[in-house]
């Protein structure tokens, strides 16, 4: 059975790359019937942050990658932390010391730096010298015996056969010999293994059949063929995956905040366009020809991985409303609606997308940069689809909810505003507005506080509109609003209809900005009717009644 670990080291929290990896590791199980393991890399004490699996955890959790075998869930290969299972690393170094594959190295620190600067001065990059290779076997077990500290080195030269070095995204890598450092350490002093003793030894007797890692591994590989060599075993097949770069062309780094996936999850995205646009990055030539036209358009910054600033539509120039949608946002980003009109280079895609259209060979052979503008382009898309579906809605609102709820400067809000019913109504009408949950309340601040009409913003809108027309216009919004076909009914499409009418017989340009400004005291934004259907008729009659005032 096709079986894949992704085996994060718990140095800190989950970054995007490392989301990424884990991420292309259920996709190419899922794909292949596979199944996938969470193994936590725990040997180097020295660099363990406490927290950090719990963090790793939850952030798999929240993106839905769940893993099969693991920590809290068991599994045929327990135990799950490498630091438990330190005596099969110690009976596999007693194998390959027993067949001549590894012996005991007992320099000192000194001894080995000496060695090193004495390569270097030379101009050589090899770091040991075999000296201990040549010990006798009596010395070796002399010095064993008197409890000298020691560590346990590959012997490269022993006899074993060479294996190609091959690999899934690179193909057949020439030379890679060469990089070896000379016979690297397997175990350190306090017994624990180095890196590619525990992995190795992990990826064989857990039964994993494909090896999907970082590109910055890929030096590893032939260190790590020759242990399957000497060891006698079958290696898995590998893939090494290019590294994720930050959107300014810099290496990702734990250390750097921006790319920790709990700030995403904090800032308010949807999961599916992370995931979304995680695979993207350096998937496949044909998702990547273009870039959505949306680059730039308030996405996570390196510093800010927060809440987006939408850009409202100017409609300060109303157009005739109707009961189409005529917001010039909408209508520029008319292609973006819908999946096959996408860019091919942002194709949206939900898990089961992914897990279909994944292959390894579509892998690019280069780094790629987030683009946050892709970012905002997917989270978009991605609100879009939830939002046409009752229970995708339902659980957009309930996200808003609990953000709300727990953001302070919200808590003003009356309780009637912030019902399941009411922000789902809102949902629907920012629409493509909406780029971010986060961003629901500052991109109409009026559908939840009452409208400042003191602001400049508000009073630049009534400029060269006499007190008389306003009034004017109010007056025939009641009685039109009090007397239509829909009396009693208050629905988008009466009110965009009672509106067209009322604005044909009144004759003026001045119709809709004074019933925006009654409503919103802002100058961009959804229809006006459409705000009026959220608002309901109390809210609307009491606001261009204040309006008046
Ligand atoms: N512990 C390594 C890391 O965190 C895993 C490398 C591998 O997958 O082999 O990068």
């Amino acid at each position: 059975m096709t079986l894949l670990r992704f085996a994060p080291s718990p140095t800190g929290a989950l970054h995007l790359g490392g989301l990424r990896m884990a991420l292309y590791n259920h996709l190419y199980a899922k794909k292949n019937g596979g199944k996938w393991i969470l193994r936590v890399e725990d040997t180097d004490s020295t660099r363990l942050v406490p927290g950090a699996v719990d963090g790793i955890r939850h952030a798999l959790e929240w993106a839905g990658l769940e893993y099969d075998y693991g920590p809290g869930k068991g599994g045929p290969h327990a135990p799950y932390f490498q630091s438990e299972r330190l005596d099969l690393y110690r009976s596999y170094t007693t194998k390959l010391l027993n067949s001549g594959h590894a012996y005991r190295c007992f320099c000192s620190l000194d001894t080995l730096s000496e060695i090193r600067e004495k390569f270097a001065r030379m101009g050589s990059g090899q770091s040991y010298d075999k000296r201990c290779l040549h010990l006798t076997e009596e010395e070796s077990a002399r010095r064993l015996r008197a409890g000298e500290k020691h560590i346990v080195r590959l012997n490269s030269s022993a006899p074993m056969p060479r294996r190609p070095t091959a690999d899934l995204v690179f193909g057949h890598l020439k030379d890679a010999h060469g990089s070896l450092a000379t016979d690297p350490v397997l175990l350190k002093s306090d017994g624990y293994p180095t890196y590619h003793l525990a992995n190795v030894v992990d990826d064989h007797t857990m039964g994993i059949t494909h090896v999907l890692r970082g590109e910055e591994w890929i030096t590893s590989l032939p260190l790590h063929l020759d242990l399957y060599s000497a060891l006698g075993l079958e290696p898995p097949e590998f893939a090494h995956i290019p590294i994720l770069l930050n959107p300014d062309g810099t290496k990702m780094s734990k250390r750097n905040g921006d790319v920790k996936v709990e700030d995403y999850i904090r800032g308010g995205w949807e999961r599916g366009a992370i995931l979304n646009w995680l695979a993207l990055a350096g998937w496949g030539t044909q998702y990547e020809a273009d870039t959505p036209p949306e680059s730039g358009s308030g996405s996570p910054t390196a510093e800010t991985p927060a809440p987006t600033k939408n850009e409202h539509q100017s409609t300060a120039k109303e157009a005739p409303e109707s009961t189409a949608d005529q917001s010039p946002m909408l209508t520029s980003n008319k292609h973006l609606r819908t999946t096959k009109e996408a860019p091919e280079s942002t194709k949206v895609m939900n898990m089961d997308e992914l897990i279909s259209e994944f292959e390894i060979s579509a892998i690019t052979h280069r780094s790629s940069s987030l683009d946050p503008g892709k970012l905002t382009f997917l989270n978009r898309q991605h609100l879009l689809r939830s939002a046409a579906t009752p229970a995708g809605l339902a659980d957009v609102a309930s996200r808003v909810r609990a953000w709300m709820n727990k953001t302070e400067s919200l808590n003003e809000i009356s309780d009637e505003l912030t019902t399941p019913e009411y922000i789902e109504s809102v949902i629907r009408v920012l629409d493509s507005r909406l780029i971010n949950i986060h961003d629901m309340v500052s991109l109409a601040p009026y559908l939840f506080f009452e409208p400042d009409y003191n602001s400049d913003e508000a009073s630049r809108m009534l400029v060269g509109i006499t007190a008389d027309e306003r009034s004017e216009i109010a007056e025939s919004v009641y009685s039109a609003l009090g007397t239509g076909p829909e009396d009693g009914e208050w629905s988008t499409s009466n009110l965009h209809e009672v509106l067209t009418t009322t604005r044909k017989r009144l004759a003026t340009p001045r119709f809709l900005p004074v019933l925006r400004h009654a409503l919103t005291g802002v100058k961009a934004g959804p229809p006006v009717a459409d705000i009026m259907a959220v608002l309901g008729r109390d809210r609307t009659v009491a606001r261009i009644r204040s309006a008046q005032q």
